[in-house]
């Protein structure tokens, strides 16, 4: 597990083009500056890890867009030590970027084998969420709601009810929505039964799978 020069160069590459890209935030380009993303995808293929495009990780899934993890992140508006729920870990790049911004991070992924490398690999390299859950993200995670936030790496349907249910009152949810194309839509609990809703962009994300699927 290398982390050398070239390495950190690239990154900083990397980071020149979020914000040519529009890329505000301080704390996420920081963020995006210090963890290592070739560490998060397989070693034959760590050339590929700093270029800002998505790229496979194995079971038909892949990293996100470093442009599309920074952009939801900044969606979220973080504040150090709120409580987070992630939906659809994957390599635990975007976990890592939560962590590193001081969330309290719940995660759950779906493919198991996903979910084995992503439990061994987040503290390896330093990085611990309170949660990596085996499961299916449809469902949340009751025990630990409600959530200052919610994040869904996956492109959804429909935003998922239950989900919504485990949202604080003033708390957001960032969630990509449709079938082939997904927009970037934000929500906000305004109260029990209130939610107010903003379309942020278009993006393209793998699809958030039901279990039974
Ligand atoms: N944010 C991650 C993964 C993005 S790909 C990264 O950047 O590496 C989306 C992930 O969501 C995949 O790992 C996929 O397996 C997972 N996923 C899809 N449907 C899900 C569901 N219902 N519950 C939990 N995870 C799901």
């Amino acid at each position: 597990m290398i982390d050398n020069s070239k390495h950190k160069g690239l990154r900083k590459r990397l980071v020149d083009q979020l914000i040519k890209k529009g890329i505000r935030s301080n704390e996420i380009l920081n963020a995006i500056n210090s963890i290592p993303r070739h560490l998060f995808i397989d070693k034959d293929f760590e050339s590929h890890a700093y270029i800002d495009k998505a790229f496979p990780i194995g079971s038909d899934q892949t990293i996100s867009q470093p442009y599309t993890v920074a952009f939801q992140t900044s969606l979220l508006n973080l504040k150090p030590h709120q409580k987070v729920l992630e939906i659809g870990t994957g390599s635990g790049y975007q976990t890592a970027i939560l962590v590193k911004l001081k969330a309290k991070v719940y995660t759950i992924e779906r493919q198991h084998d996903l979910f084995r490398k992503a439990i061994k690999r987040l503290p390896l390299l330093g990085y611990e969420p309170e949660l990596i859950q085996y499961g299916d993200g449809y469902l949340g995670i009751k025990e630990h709601a409600p959530y200052d936030k919610i994040i869904i790496t996956a492109g959804a349907i429909d935003v998922p009810k239950k989900l919504l249910l485990q949202l604080k009152i003033g708390g957001i949810m960032v969630i990509p929505v449709g079938k082939n194309i997904q927009e970037m839509t934000c929500i906000k609990r305004i109260s029990k039964n209130k939610f107010e809703k903003e379309l942020m962009g278009k993006f393209n994300f793998v699809p958030m799978l039901k279990n039974t699927n």
